[in-house]
């Protein structure tokens, strides 16, 4: 009988189950959308009995559709959207409120209060630059918001979890109560040196410890799933946040390794080894998956706010596109841009720029200047924003990475990974498949239980990889990023004078 592993793949817009084989192959898949909460502007909730039914639901449609049963699982994996709070009662099972997504700005105000020497102590201890973001000022809001919750908490009767606890308790039956170390590392109440939660920021942030899960390796025997849920126990035996996931699933296992999901943002995370390395240039530090008995692992971490969203702004709203993947062609007819730049700056300025007044800005423009030019300067900015979190992870770290690994929607683009590739001035290896998320969540759990050997044998699965190699001259890259600078610096001006 053929057996497989099972990840979860809870994210932020859909719930996802994919089964894969032993050879990292795609057996079964199943999705389902759910529901974005916006009770006002700024604010993102999701329904926590929305999130567990749609993601029980998709896990039972997941083997029903390959017409296997739930004992050809040999275990599961979770992978999950980060930051996302729940907080429930311990008794009754039932959340107090709603999930606190990582998108919502609900508590700037609270962060904006913390006092600086407290924000220098959580940069040290938790490796994260404090932010709404992260999931400590959404448990507290809900403590101070929802009616009774300070006190059921202050008895001990309310737990608090991410999305991967609160999977797991639902998958166990209300038994499992624990999280792994990536996904604690997002919360802001961790000490990613001492592995485990502080109870400094804890009692700043008014949190009782024991609402705390507990916390283990990304690849860990957390339980066993209830009976009734799975008509049989299945092990649990991985846990991750998704970003730590992609990397894992991109066999980014060692020092010097560094991936770019280029989805509608850009995150990079680069291996740093089992050194946590703190970031002068605004990138965040936080823990890398790692297995039951390994040494932990740390990783730099730069979002981009505006990736594959250039792509969209140019179909949606300047209509130079119908769709996103016309980009290549259009850009490959042009054989560079007429020395014009496009800084994408809508939301602001992300790692390593960090300036939030920053708008769109496009330089360099002469008369015959095209439609053509202009997106394909759309796609290189995606390539030179990658390129300076890269050189701001190189200068965090004191070394230079071994390779860039790829995936995410827009990393489909042919010329955008050779131009990333010459940019960057290093080798791109891109997996055929793009569900590397859900991949490193089974790898996780499928090491954990034995069903893979070792992480050394996976690396036979990257055999159908494509390799972007760097073909660019030296002088000609180093102008290109000299122009960019410029263009970014203008991008800046702007700001400065608003
Ligand atoms: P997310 O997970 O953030 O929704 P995806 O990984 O699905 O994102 O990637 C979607 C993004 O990638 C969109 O912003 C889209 O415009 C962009 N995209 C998809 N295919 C291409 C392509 N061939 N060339 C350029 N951009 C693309």
């Amino acid at each position: 009988m053929k057996k497989y592993i099972m990840a979860m793949d809870q994210g932020t817009t859909s719930s996802r189950c994919i089964l894969f084989d032993k050879k990292g192959n795609i057996a079964s898949v199943s999705q389902k959308e759910f529901k974005q909460i916006y009770p006002k502007p700024g604010w993102v909730e999701h329904d926590p009995m929305e999130i567990w039914s749609s993601q029980v639901g998709v896990a039972i449609e997941a083997v029903a559709k390959l017409g296997v049963s739930f004992e050809d699982i040999v275990g599961i994996g979770i992978t999950n959207q980060r930051e996302t709070t729940i907080v429930w009662n311990k008794k009754t099972g039932e959340p107090v409120y709603n999930a606190i997504v990582w998108q919502c700005r609900r508590t700037a105000d609270i962060v904006d209060k913390i006092p600086e020497d407290m924000k220098k102590k959580i940069r040290k201890k938790t490796g994260l630059i404090p932010d709404a973001y992260f999931s400590a000022t959404k448990i507290k809001w809900i403590l101070d918001n929802v009616k009774g919750a300070k006190e059921a908490a202050k008895k001990g009767d309310l737990l608090f979890g991410t999305v991967d606890t609160w999977i797991m308790w639902m998958l166990s039956g209300h038994k499992i109560h624990a999280t792994d170390y990536t996904n604690a590392s997002r919360t802001m109440l961790f000490d990613i040196k001492k592995l485990k939660w502080d109870q400094e920021i804890l009692d700043y942030f008014g949190i009782p410890a024991s609402m705390m899960p507990e916390v283990h390796p990304s690849g860990y025997n957390y339980g066993m799933t209830d009976i009734a849920m799975t008509r049989g126990e299945i092990p649990i035996c991985g846990a991750c946040g998704d970003q730590q996931a992609a990397l894992f699933g991109l066999c980014g296992f060692h020092k010097g390794d560094v991936k770019n999901t280029y989805g509608t943002g850009c995150f990079l995370l680069m291996n740093t080894g089992e050194k946590a390395i703190s970031s002068k240039n605004g990138l965040l530090t936080t823990i890398a998956a790692g297995l039951d008995g390994e040494k932990t692992q740390y990783v730099l971490e730069g979002s981009i706010f505006i990736g594959g969203a250039v792509v969209q702004w140019l179909r949606d709203e300047l209509e130079f596109v119908k769709k996103s993947p016309q980009s290549e062609k259009m850009a490959k007819s042009v054989s560079d841009t007429a020395g014009a730049y496009l800084v994408p700056a809508f939301t602001g300025l992300g790692a390593p720029y960090w300036d939030q007044g920053a708008r769109g800005t496009m330089v360099g423009l002469t008369r015959g200047f095209n439609k053509k030019q202009f997106v394909r300067a759309a796609l290189e900015s995606i390539a030179y924003q990658t390129h300076d979190v890269i050189r701001a992870m190189e200068a965090d770290a004191k070394y230079s990475l071994n390779s860039l690994k790829v995936d995410g929607g827009a990393s489909r683009n042919e010329f955008l990974m050779q131009f990333q590739a010459d940019l960057v001035d290093t080798v791109i290896e891109r997996p055929k498949l793009v569900e590397n998320t859900a991949l490193g969540a089974a790898y996780i759990a499928g090491l954990t239980v034995g069903f893979w050997k070792d992480k050394e044998s996976l690396a036979s699965q990257k055999k159908d990889w494509k390799i972007f190699k760097p073909e660019m001259e030296k002088q000609e890259r180093e102008e290109k990023i000299k122009g960019w600078n410029i263009a970014v610096e203008t991008a800046k001006f702007w700001s400065s004078r608003q």
